[in-house]
């Protein structure tokens, strides 16, 4: 601090701050500044606005600070400076002549412009004064100024010496010397920076992101945010301060933690990060509660969840923490954030203790009392204050000491209806901590017992009694109810129900022969075409294990998978060379079958083993993040189910016309039988080079399909000139629907989006566009009939609507697991512990949420698992092969999206050795 030029009495650096409000009170100069502070005061009594602006004057020389301004250098640092005087804006208004109501129009008219009105910051002075007139004996006299000059404390103590100077006229005398406020500073100057950055980088260390409750919202708000209780009973409050002292921590580190557990279940995270303001007077500095400045800091609070810890445990680790950042108080937000990994903000919610400011504040703060000065009665302090957070919890002591909790919000960030949702998961937290602060974090619950029931029971009402069957023995009732109907249309090519069992048949019994029941895998290394129907309808026949096998896969692969399955047997084409890959199995051509063998279906007396639902139906390969394909078994009853949702959902019926479109290797297969095998439907196959594009909506109509089953990248291949055949209901679905598809064509088509990994048996959620849909999300649907759906947070607690977690996937019909892989198995195959003993529920990996309606939406990956053109793709198993290369060292797999919208895996390799002299 060096002597001041001409004109200014004092130059000074900005307090911690003073530099992040300024910052933000300078970058958006367009929009409200939420950080002019307006107070309203009432006073009754003879008013002598004179005196009270020589008041105002006195009070200004007593605290030079109260006249500042402030600069930016050359050097982009910003300054505060002080001239030796300034004019004071004044403004009187008498309204005293008018009716009651026409006055007060006006006093809110001019308290509202008053409120908007920005200051310059360059401009001194930032504070001003309205005196409003309402009746000879009657005043309102607004005292506004920008925040970057006073925190709260200083505000009600600057009130208090504005009216002793008033009822001393001036009289500087009339109040005790204070400790100026460029004291402060310049011990903040003084202090051992090193010491702080190590405290904050521990404190920081290892954080792996910000919490964010409304990510992407920037500036300052447009309208002042409005505020919400957070109900809490006298009880609960009275509990609560008891559960503090039993626990001898503050009730404000009771709520900051709590506030926590309520941020980490809106954000998934269970290290999380919210702001908070601390009274920042330092204990060292002698005279500090009298000042008056800004003194108050916004700084991080980390709280890490532990689920092995008790919540009491919780508070006490985040007490000790914090007690260990006291002394670091007054470092400036920006510095901290500059200590961390990413460098930039760390949370975007803060929690503010009024008059809470325990550490080192003053204890004697009277600012909203009524006092008597010179005949003159000051009444109800109105404040208005805001910050630029998105979403503030400010806790005051309420009657009893008990905490009254309040939720200010952004109205661009949040809705009314959000808001009233985290207040509600407040009072729960509450709840919660004052029931039992000993039990284990897992175990408290934030839902309320309603939310819970809906979220658990009534989101997953949708349930029938289906009777256990086996495909085989659906098929064959269909095949009786449609001898002649066409089963399958293979360009042109049509098998009738009686054709395509009939040919089953005699593949069935040639398994049978070739040893194949029951649990047996039987590798099908078919091409797209009639044949695969035939052999999967056979394959179950006979008892077996269908498992698909890309022929045009490399043989290694197939060679692996065959043996991976244990398949003894494997069906192909006459014309497919598979000595290089299928080893010791028995090989049938299926288009070679022997003479002779019999035709009718295959009963337990003709097959090696009684064949019941829960034996095995099929096996699908799905990508392994440790480089090993993962087998999923599925049995037969849960394509009972299957079968009851396409009924329930498509309603298709003979005459229908449904496509063939997915790769046998994927059990969206199975989607297109329920619709069409098992509905008395036609099976129309896609020929392979019109599976994209204006060509395949010529084929669409060519065809005369009536119900579609593709995926969301096909569709949005589709011309948006084309004309589909009328009627004709799409169902998009093995990776997320993008919103522009669902405009494109709800308006024309049925349209669905389904939603279903392997392991929860093709599809478990299914949602229908409806007719008044008209932008937004794209909700996956409701849990589909007999499945059973859970949003659960990391404790595997369900989670309220709206709320982000994992989705797991209940009910009977989940696969078996992962063949011959019972670690992997056991590790996403989990307990349901909301289901009946016993059940079990699988574990997506996908992100969801709950909507109001019940419908789940999609949100991404908790891990790397990628989708590219509708493949399940684990980035680490093509790492895995790529490092198995012995010339690479390293590699990193992920996908890339090109500005067309289209997704391919890039692998990055780094060599094993580099010659530099061949480069
Ligand atoms: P798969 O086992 O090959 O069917 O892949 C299942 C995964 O695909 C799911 O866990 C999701 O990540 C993704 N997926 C499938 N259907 C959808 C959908 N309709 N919207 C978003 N993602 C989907
Ligand atoms: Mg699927």
């Amino acid at each position: 601090m060096t002597g001041a030029p001409q004109g200014l009495q004092d130059i000074l650096p900005l307090s911690p701050l003073q530099q992040g409000l300024y910052f933000l009170s300078s970058y958006d100069d367009s929009a409200l500044d939420v950080y002019n502070v307006q107070l309203g005061l009432d006073l009754t009594g003879p008013l002598d606005t004179d005196r009270l602006r020589r008041a105002v004057e006195a009070l200004l020389t007593r605290h030079p600070n109260l006249k500042a301004a402030f600069r930016t250098r050359r050097n982009g640092d910003p300054v505060t400076v002080v001239p030796h005087t300034v004019d004071i804006p004044w403004q009187d208004a008498d309204l005293s002549g008018l009716d009651a109501a026409e006055r007060d129009r006006r006093v809110g008219r001019l308290t509202e412009a008053d409120r908007h009105t920005r200051f310059d910051l360059t401009r001194p002075p930032l504070v001003r004064f309205t005196a409003i007139r309402l009746a000879p004996e009657r005043h309102r006299l607004l005292f506004t100024h920008h925040h970057l000059l006073l925190d709260g404390w200083s505000t009600a103590r600057v009130v208090q010496e504005l009216f002793a100077l008033y009822a001393a006229d001036g009289s500087p005398t009339a109040l005790p010397e204070v400790r100026p406020y460029r004291d402060y500073l310049a011990w903040a100057a003084a202090q051992d920076t090193g010491a702080d950055e190590r405290a904050w980088r521990g404190a920081l260390a290892g954080l792996d992101g910000p919490t964010v409750v409304a990510p992407g919202l920037d500036g300052q708000p447009q309208a002042v945010p409005p505020a919400r209780d957070v109900e809490l009973s006298p009880d609960s409050a009275r509990a609560l301060v008891a559960a503090a002292r039993s626990l001898d921590v503050t009730v404000p580190v009771v709520v900051q933690t709590l506030w926590s557990l309520v941020l980490a279940d809106m954000t998934g995270r269970q290290d999380v990060v919210s702001g908070t303001t601390v009274s920042g007077r330092p204990a060292e500095l002698t005279g500090a509660a009298s000042m008056v400045g800004l003194f108050i800091n916004t700084l991080p609070v980390r709280v890490r969840i532990r689920h092995d810890e008790t919540l009491a445990e919780l508070v006490r680790r985040t007490a000790d923490e914090q007690a260990a950042l006291l002394a670091h108080h007054h470092v400036a937000l920006a510095r901290i954030q500059k200590l961390t990994d990413s460098g930039g903000p760390l949370f975007d919610t803060l929690c503010v203790f009024e008059n809470y400011l325990v550490d080192t504040g003053p204890d004697d703060q009277e600012g909203s009392e009524t006092k008597e000065f010179a005949g003159l009665r000051v009444e109800a302090v109105t404040g208005r204050d805001a910050t630029h957070y998105p979403l503030t919890l400010v806790a005051a002591p309420g009657p009893d000491g008990g905490p009254v909790l309040r939720l200010s919000y952004r109205t661009d960030a949040m809705s009314e209806h959000d808001v009233v949702r985290v207040a509600t998961r407040l009072r729960r937290a509450v709840e919660e901590f004052t029931a039992d602060p000993h039990r284990p974090l897992p175990r408290t619950d934030l839902l309320t017992p309603e939310e819970r029931d809906r979220v658990l029971n009534a989101f997953n009402a949708d349930t029938v009694d289906v009777e256990p069957a086996t495909l085989p023995v659906l098929f064959e009732r269909q095949a009786a109810a449609h001898p002649g109907r066409p089963a399958v249309d293979d360009a042109g090519r049509v098998l009738t129900y009686t054709e395509l069992n009939t040919r089953a048949n005699l593949l069935a019994h040639a398994l049978i022969a070739a040893g194949t029941g029951p649990e047996d895998v039987v590798g099908v290394a078919l091409r797209r075409g009639a044949d695969v129907y035939v052999a999967q309808l056979a394959v179950g026949k006979a008892g077996g294990v269908f498992a698909p096998l890309d022929p045009d896969q490399p043989a290694e692969r197939l060679t692996g998978l065959i043996a991976g399955s244990g398949a003894t047997v494997v069906l192909t084409h006459s014309g497919t060379d598979h000595t290089v890959w299928s080893g010791d199995a028995t090989v049938i051509a299926t288009d070679r079958l022997p003479e002779g063998l019999p035709d009718h279906n295959p009963t337990d007396a003709d097959r090696r083993a009684p064949l019941r639902p829960h034996n095995g139906a099929y096996l699908i390969h799905t990508s392994g993040s440790t480089g090993r394909p993962k087998g999923v078994l599925v049995e037969h009853r849960p394509l009972v189910d299957l079968i009851a949702w396409a009924h329930a959902r498509f309603a298709a019926r003979p005459g229908d016309r449904v496509t063939q479109f997915a790769s046998p290797s994927f059990d969206v297969t199975f989607a297109e039988l329920a619709n069409s095998f098992f509905s008395g439907a036609t099976l129309v196959i896609v020929p392979e080079e019109e599976r994209a594009g204006a060509p395949l909506a010529d084929f669409l109509n060519r065809a005369a399909i009536t119900l579609a089953v593709i995926p969301p990248t096909v569709v949005a291949s589709l011309p948006l000139d084309a004309s589909l055949p009328e009627g004709m209901t799409l169902i998009v679905g093995t990776e997320a629907l993008p919103p522009e598809v669902v405009r494109a064509w709800a308006d024309r088509h049925r349209l669905f989006n389904a939603y279903g990994p392997t392991e929860a048996v093709v599809n478990s959620a299914t949602w229908e566009v409806p007719a008044e849909w008209t932008g937004g999300p794209v909700p996956i649907g409701p849990p589909d009939v007999n499945k059973r759906a859970y949003v659960l947070d990391s404790a595997l607690r369900p989670v309220a609507p709206g709320v982000l977690g994992e989705l797991y996937i209940g009910g009977p019909g989940l696969a078996r697991g992962y063949l011959g892989r019972p670690r992997i198995t056991a590790d996403r195959f989990v307990a349901d512990p909301f289901g009946e003993p016993g059940t079990r529920m699988y574990r997506t990996g996908d992100l969801a949420r709950w909507n109001e309606r019940g419908e789940l939406e999609y949100a991404g990956r908790t891990d790397h698992q990628l989708k590219i053109r509708g493949f399940r793709v684990e980035p680490g198993e093509v790492e895995a092969r790529l490092t198995a290369h012995p010339a690479v060292a390293q590699a990193v797999v992920t996908g890339h999206t090109d500005h067309r919208g289209v997704r391919r895996l890039v692998a990055h390799a780094v060599p094993a050795s580099v010659s530099y002299t061949h480069l």
